[in-house]
């Protein structure tokens, strides 16, 4: 029995701060992890910005509520859930994904959370583990299951090297080089397909 576990930001729907960056005009909340490598120190920049321009946690989902996944990401997640059972495996927060998660159909997400003050405001992250993509993986198999992963980025390569099949999706060009062991699909349809040929490549 097949598990699929998908990457949600870059696979499903757009990149969340960059894009609430864009939309707040917060220039600011560009700033990732290749302008800070320390997660925790982009992280403290992040909450220290949002609690400077005074926005609480239901202002902050009313602009991301205003976003919606990437084209066809609803449909293609249909058909996964069709085919196989789907987790979610994300590093983004419960309190930012929500949103989305009401328009892809509220499909089972695992991700990290959120501190909130009873002002509303952004206090605190909370990690679920370290590296949390790879752990749900290892966790599958211990419950006989195997796993067909699917991401888009660096945070995704532990999770895709412990599952049963691995498969890159819209990948930017030096994951690509880096792990050349990976199909690399670029639309849904060929994510459709290497879904189907890891699943035939498992059954044998
Ligand atoms: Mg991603």
């Amino acid at each position: 029995m097949e598990i699929a576990c998908l990457d949600l930001e870059g696979v499903l729907i757009p990149e969340i701060w960059v894009n609430f960056a864009k939309k707040t005009g917060i220039d600011e909340l560009l700033a990732t992890t290749r302008d800070i490598p320390d997660y925790d120190e982009l992280m403290t920049q992040r909450l220290r910005i949002l609690d400077q321009h005074g926005l609480k946690i239901s202002q902050i989902q009313e602009v991301i509520d205003t976003l919606t996944p990437l084209d066809g990401a609803a449909e293609f997640l249909d058909w996964l859930r069709g085919e196989m059972q789907v987790v979610i495996l994300s590093d983004t927060f419960y309190e930012f994904a929500a949103p989305f998660m009401k328009q892809l159909g509220y499909p089972t997400l695992f991700c990290h959370n959120l501190t909130i003050g009873d002002d509303g405001s952004v206090q605190d992250y909370n990690l679920r583990m370290p590296d949390q993509k790879r752990e749900a993986v290892l966790r599958f198999r211990e419950l006989n299951f195997t796993t067909i992963a699917a991401g888009d980025s660096y945070n995704d390569t532990t999770m895709l090297n412990e599952a049963d099949r691995g498969i890159l999706f819209c990948p930017p060009d030096n994951v690509i080089a880096e792990f050349p062991q990976f199909p690399v699909t670029l639309d849904y349809d060929q994510l459709k397909a290497e879904f189907t040929k890891a699943r035939e490549a498992l059954l044998k």
